[in-house]
């Protein structure tokens, strides 16, 4: 989305909040970082876009060899100097992309951070590259299942512990909040054709998974069957989540996944489920090393 759109849209979305008084949460981008130079991260800041995610795929070699511009250059040393000058402006989480192609190295990116003094000023975290339906089946060899990946994060935090960088996630329990916005009822995500979906994994031009339109004022009949589903989608009434001990850091996970499963008694299980007892370890440890530390 080029800034004009951002602007345009933000700038409308001000102004209706304002008109009828209620507060607009503080928005996040989600971007490869290749134009977040600090006079972006001020503009965006001023239109209310406290947050950015930005992704990389591993250090340089890797990162350069998957993402690079149209004339074959890479993008990675651009992004970092852009976190560098960007991070006291806006809070921004790194998430970095893990397959089996990049994970001997994934721990490279948060080193290569701590040496550039940007690590203190940002929040990391270890993403499972997964396949989207038919549209990334290229890299499906590549993607690790969710158990796997779940062990694959021990390993990773463990060798950043090894290597003096204590930094592991930690889980968060949902109080209420269901695991995801697509739950919500005023949530949406708008296409380019004014399709409107529940979740981005299903955006695309086929309207068959929307559940509404911007310019129609009553959904079509499949689309509505489309939106029950979702409304209706709820751990509580899955046998197995109920008697799950991560629940409520899990809350059935990623709903658009677990609707997709064939087993009807559980959700989509998040990694928790498998490596709840050894990250909790693993933070206590962090947190011994930085009190000894400090
Ligand atoms: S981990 Fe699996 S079984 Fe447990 S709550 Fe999550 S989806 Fe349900």
């Amino acid at each position: 989305m080029c800034p004009s759109v951002i602007d345009r849209l933000q700038k409308q979305l001000l102004e209706l909040a304002d008109r009828h008084q209620v507060d607009i949460i503080p928005g996040t981008i989600i971007t490869n970082g290749y134009l977040l130079d600090s006079d972006m991260a001020r503009h965006l800041k001023d239109l209310g876009i406290a947050h950015a995610q930005v992704t990389i795929d591993g250090p340089e070699a890797i990162h350069d060899g998957r993402r690079k511009l149209r004339n074959g250059k890479g993008t990675f040393r651009r992004i970092v100097d852009n976190l560098s000058d960007t991070a006291d402006i806006m809070k921004i989480n790194v998430r970095i992309n893990v397959d089996r192609g990049n994970v001997d190295s994934a721990y490279e990116v948060v080193a290569l951070l701590q040496n550039e003094d940007i690590l203190p000023k940002v929040d990391i975290h270890f993403a499972q590259v997964n396949t989207s339906g038919n549209t990334c089946a290229d890299i499906r060899d590549r993607c690790y299942g969710d158990e796997e990946f779940s062990h694959t994060l021990v390993k990773i935090y463990s060798r950043l512990f090894d290597e003096g960088i204590y930094r592991v996630e930690y889980p968060r329990v949902f109080t209420g909040a269901a695991f995801c916005g697509a739950l919500s009822e005023g949530y949406f995500v708008v296409s380019p054709t004014g399709h409107l979906f529940k979740c981005w994994e299903e955006l695309s031009l086929d309207p068959e998974k929307s559940i509404g339109d911007v310019l129609a004022t009553t959904p079509g009949e499949e689309q509505r069957k489309k939106l029950e589903e979702y409304m209706a989608w709820d751990p509580f009434n899955m046998h197995e989540c109920r008697s799950c001990g991560v629940l409520p850091i899990c809350m059935g996970g990623c709903p658009v996944r677990g609707m997709a499963n064939q087993d009807a008694s559980k959700g989509e299980c998040l990694y928790w489920k498998y490596n709840l007892e050894e990250m909790i370890t693993l933070h206590y440890s962090c947190k011994m090393r930085e009190a000894i530390d400090r």
